[in-house]
């Protein structure tokens, strides 16, 4: 057995002979935080599956390191999804994934905890777990191996893997993790059975779901019977399991120091969440939905904390982060006074989610001055008719508005994001995103030379648990495919660039998005077959996944393509998000009709059913 520091020096010469970027494998980054293993009283490994460039830039994984790592009795360390060279090295050299703060194989931990922000992870889930030397099936894993726990946004559907994954803990994860780690401190040396130790856990935190202790019966049909607590646990754990939600987002924790990689990482800036949550209710956002109440931070505090992190990083971007950073209801102070805070130190600040609303017009003359990035906006559907399907209240007045204000301040150009295959949709609405890109690109001429620069991406729309669209039919994987000559044919500028998502991978997400833990075997065969980092075009192989459907006889379309009756129990009806089932009926026939459901702001509540409500301050405090 190779000593640590023996592993440490192989890995690293590996990484320097055989990896691009031997940066993102060496640890030991700025602000890494160095503990001495021994003297804690639980170890935990967050482990990102997917590159190390997308696991830093990702806020929920700073925060959990930071959280954990401020007490004394964790240690909180790395590991990311090594990319296709350094996993073929490793495997060459036989040499397990390890963390990255002290080189220690993630099989000695005492907890994994895998982070599932996208379906498209779910094969390196079971990359690194074998990469590790741990048991990829929960059923094999004996009382040594580590708890595989998993949480993120995938884990409100955790059905698909639930073969895999010990413990799900459900929702915000700073909420309930520690409290997690305080009962494995406690029970670890316990002399536990594996099943003992998840069964106490799952009993005694809120918010955990443990897949191995629920029965599962099928009908005739494949739908799912019933999904319930096994007979010998039924007592000690919830039938019903809801999710962790942070209510006082005011005093939630801020990472003053994240680590600053050696690597350029896909967003290498400072990331300070200025709301979470959004009250507009678009019938197809899961983040939406599922990240109720609105929550805030005050002013003063996100100014401070901007201090914080400049001064322990010395980055040169600044990025407001939220679902829909223009609703923050004090923008417009809070943007002047960060500006003049940072003006003399080339700092610049970048709004990375606008909503269209009727304060965007006003937002870049704020930011003039300074470094200019790139502006986003994400009208997701072009036509009034169908923006009302997926209560998508905004105006294309606004958004003009607010692109003529940023070609007057110098921006150059946006980037627009849109929806295909959205429900009722017809060609015409697809020929309404060309002309309404079009048209963006136009406005630059109104106020100096020249087109602006459109950079367009359309994604095929996937329905998502806990939406309103949760059991609506996603549109086929040949119609998405039409997709991209329909609006290559339309667009006549080429001022106007073009990226439409691979509709075989739109498929496989909406096939996992609401499958069940039947697709186990389904993601095993994959992986098997050398499926890993689908969310790559470098790498993603539909070819295989057919053969791994071939293989496992699943049908993809059966939990893609079919529209669900409103009596079918759903596989994460176990599962509750907050927003009610009734609200999301009744959100559901509300886009058959086409009527706006009016955002939930200044009081006109909706009843979407989150209790948590009540209790979250109504406006940031000042
Ligand atoms: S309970 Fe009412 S105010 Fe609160 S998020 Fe739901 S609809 Fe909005």
């Amino acid at each position: 057995m190779p000593t640590q520091n023996n592993l440490q020096e192989k890995i690293l010469r590996t990484a320097v002979a055989r990896s691009q970027m031997p940066g993102q494998y060496t640890g030991s980054e700025w602000n890494m935080v160095r503990k001495d293993p021994g003297s804690v009283a639980a170890r935990i490994c967050l482990a990102f599956p997917d590159t190390y460039s997308l696991g830093m830039s990702f806020n929920g994984y700073q925060i959990l390191y930071g959280l954990l790592n401020e007490r004394d009795d964790i240690y909180a360390e790395r590991a990311f999804a090594p990319w296709t060279d350094m996993h073929a090295a490793m495997r060459d050299e036989g040499l397990p994934l390890c963390s990255l703060e002290t080189f220690t194989p993630i099989s000695e931990f005492d907890v994994v905890g895998f982070s599932l922000q996208y379906e498209m992870t779910f094969t390196n889930v079971l990359d690194m777990l074998e990469l590790g030397g741990i048991p990829l099936l929960a059923a094999d894993r004996d009382k040594d191996a580590p708890l595989i726990i998993a949480g993120g946004p995938c884990a409100l559907n955790p059905e698909p893997m639930a073969d895999f994954i010990d413990i799900f803990i459900l929702g915000e994860a700073e909420e309930r993790l520690p409290e997690f780690m305080d009962h494995v401190i406690e029970l670890k040396d316990k002399g536990l059975t594996r099943e003992e130790l998840i069964t106490e856990l799952a009993a005694r935190v809120p918010n955990t779901y443990a897949p191995s202790l629920y029965d599962v019966v099928w009908n005739d049909d494949g739908t799912l019977k019933s999904l319930a607590p096994k007979a010998s646990v039924a007592d000690r754990i919830p039938a019903q399991i809801t999710q962790a939600v942070v209510a006082d987002l005011e005093t939630a924790y801020l990472p003053t120091r994240p680590i600053v990689p050696f690597n350029e990482i896909v967003h290498d800036r400072i990331n300070i969440e200025i709301m979470r949550g959004c009250w507009r209710g678009c019938r197809y956002c899961h983040a939406g939905m599922t990240r109720r109440p609105v929550r805030y931070r005050s002013v003063e505090t996100i100014l401070k904390n901007a201090e914080a992190q400049y001064a322990a990083t010395g980055y040169s971007q600044i990025a407001l982060t939220s679902l829909s950073t223009s609703d923050y209801p004090d923008i417009h102070r809070l943007v002047r006074e960060l500006v003049e805070q940072f003006k003399d130190r080339r700092v610049s600040i970048s709004l990375p989610s606008l909503r269209v609303n009727d304060q965007l017009g006003d937002l870049p003359a704020m930011l003039s001055g300074m470094k200019k990035s790139t502006l986003t906006i994400a009208p997701e559907a072009a036509t009034e008719r169908l923006r009302r399907v997926i209560n998508k209240d905004i105006l294309d007045e606004d958004l003009f508005n607010g692109v003529r204000a940023a070609y007057e301040q110098g921006w150059n150009g946006v980037k627009l994001y849109f929806m295909a295959g959205l429900p009722t949709e017809t060609d015409e609405d697809l020929i309404g995103i060309a002309k309404l890109a079009e048209k963006v690109s136009h406005l630059r001429r109104e106020v100096t030379k020249g087109a602006g620069k459109v950079n367009m991406s359309v994604a095929g729309f996937v329905p998502k648990p806990h939406t309103p669209f949760q059991r609506a039919a996603m549109a086929t994987k040949e119609r998405l495919e039409q997709i991209h000559p329909l609006l290559r044919q339309q667009i006549r500028t080429r001022a106007v660039s073009l990226n439409v998502h691979r509709a075989d991978r739109s498929f496989l997400e909406g096939v996992f998005a609401r499958g069940d833990r039947r697709l186990g075997k389904l993601i095993l065969k994959a992986h098997e077959l050398g499926c890993r980092f689908d969310a790559w075009d470098e790498t993603f192989n539909f070819t295989k996944w057919e053969a791994a459907f071939e293989a496992t006889g699943i049908d993809g379309t059966f939990y893609a393509n079919r529209a669900r009756a409103d009596d079918e129990l759903l596989p994460w009806s176990h599962i509750s998000a907050g927003v009610s089932h009734d609200f999301l009926a009744r959100e559901a026939a509300r886009s058959q009709e086409g009527e706006f459901t009016p955002d939930c702001r200044d009081g006109k509540c909706q009843a979407c059913g989150v209790e948590v409500c009540k209790e979250t301050p109504k406006a940031p405090a000042s």
